[in-house]
C-alpha cells in the first residue's frame, strides 16, 4: 500500500498499465530572465531554467530518442514533460508547433506542462483542451513555491500569489488538471508559511503537489547569497519533517509528483543531502510506515 497518494500509481490506475514521463526541453525562455516581467529569473534558477537534465536537441528527436533508449523499454505509454523554462510563453502557433512535435507516436498518452501563472490565459488553456479532447492527458504544472509574497518578492518570482489563483481558475475552466510546486527552505521563510502553503493546496482547485527542497547551484543569485554567508539551505531533518507534515495535512485525493528536489550533481553546492534523492525518500518512506503515516490523516474539510 502508498503511504501517499503517488503519480506512478495514478498514472497506473488511469490507464491501467506503467505509464512513464519524458522530460523534453521545448527551447523556451522565460519572462522573469528576458525583461518582460524582470530579469536574472528566480535566484535559485540554473541557467536551463530547472531544466538541467535535458538537452538543446530538437523536441521530436529528444522523445524519439527516449523512446529509443532502455527508459523506452520499461513502458509503452508515455507523457511528454515540458520541463525546462517557461513552456507556455510563446505565440499560441509557436505553442501548437512545439506540443504537436512531442506526439510522434501513438506511445504518447499525455503532455505535462511546466509553467508561471502569468504565462496562462485563455488561448493557452483553449489550445491545451484541445489535445485533452484529442484523448490525451494535459496537466499544467505552475510555479508557486510559496504562499508569502514577501518571500516571492526576496526569490524574486516576478508573480504574486493571487496570479497563482487566477491562473487556475482559467485552466479548471477547462478542465485542465494543476500540479503545485511549492519549495521548502527557501530564503526568509516565516513560521506560519509552512501551514499556510498547506491551507493554500487544499483550498484551491488544484490536483497535483510538487515538493522541492530549495538547493544553491551554481550561477545563480541564491549561490551570491549562500557563499556570502547570508543564507543557509534547510537540514536534512528538518526538510523531512515539513514534507510529513504536509503529507499528512493536504487533502488525501490530491497526486503527490515529487516530495523532493533532484539538484544536478555537477551544479550543486549545498546542501549536499539534495544530491541523494532516494536517500531522502526511503528516509520519508521508512519514517511513514515505521509510525503508520499516510497522506490526509489529519486533513479536516
Ligand atoms: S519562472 Fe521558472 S524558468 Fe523562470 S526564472 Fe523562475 S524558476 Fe526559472
Amino acid at each position: 500500500m502508498d503511504r501517499y497518494n503517488k503519480l506512478n500509481t495514478f498514472l497506473k490506475n488511469k490507464f491501467g498499465e506503467r505509464v512513464l514521463k519524458i522530460c523534453v526541453d521545448g527551447g523556451f525562455t522565460c519572462p522573469n530572465r528576458d525583461g518582460k516581467c524582470g530579469r536574472g529569473g528566480c535566484i535559485f534558477c540554473g541557467e536551463r531554467g530547472s531544466g538541467e537534465h535535458t538537452k538543446r536537441i530538437s523536441i521530436a528527436d529528444q522523445v524519439n530518442k527516449h523512446l529509443q533508449s532502455y527508459r523506452g523499454q520499461r513502458a509503452s505509454k508515455f507523457v511528454v514533460y515540458f520541463q525546462s523554462f517557461t513552456n507556455t510563453y510563446d505565440t499560441i502557433e509557436n505553442l501548437k508547433q512545439k506540443y504537436d512535435q512531442a506526439l510522434v507516436c501513438d506511445k504518447i498518452v499525455g503532455l505535462a506542462i511546466a509553467t508561471r501563472p502569468d504565462c496562462i490565459d485563455e488561448a493557452v488553456a483553449k489550445l491545451l483542451a484541445e489535445y485533452q479532447k484529442q484523448g490525451l492527458y494535459v496537466w499544467v504544472e505552475l510555479g508557486l513555491q510559496t504562499t508569502n509574497d514577501k518571500v516571492g518578492k526576496f526569490i524574486n518570482r516576478g508573480y504574486s500569489t493571487q496570479d497563482f489563483v487566477d491562473a487556475t481558475k482559467v485552466l479548471r475552466k477547462y478542465n485542465i488538471d494543476i500540479v503545485a510546486h511549492i519549495m521548502l527552505g527557501l530564503p526568509n521563510e516565516e513560521e506560519n508559511d509552512l501551514q499556510d502553503a498547506i491551507n493554500f493546496v487544499n483550498e484551491q482547485d488544484i490536483q497535483g503537489l510538487k515538493i522541492h527542497s530549495t538547493y544553491v547551484i551554481e550561477g545563480t543569485a541564491l549561490a551570491k547569497l549562500y557563499k556570502d554567508g547570508k543564507y543557509q539551505p534547510i537540514q536534512l531533518d528538518d526538510y523531512i519533517e515539513k514534507v510529513l507534515n504536509i503529507l499528512q495535512n493536504i487533502r488525501p485525493e490530491i497526486v503527490v509528483h515529487r516530495i523532493t528536489g533532484d539538484a544536478p550533481k555537477d551544479l550543486l553546492l549545498a546542501p549536499s543531502w539534495s544530491a541523494h534523492k532516494k536517500l531522502v525518500l526511503n528516509r520519508i518512506e521508512n519514517i511513514m510506515a515505521s509510525e503508520n503515516l499516510s497522506q490526509g490523516v489529519n486533513f479536516k474539510k
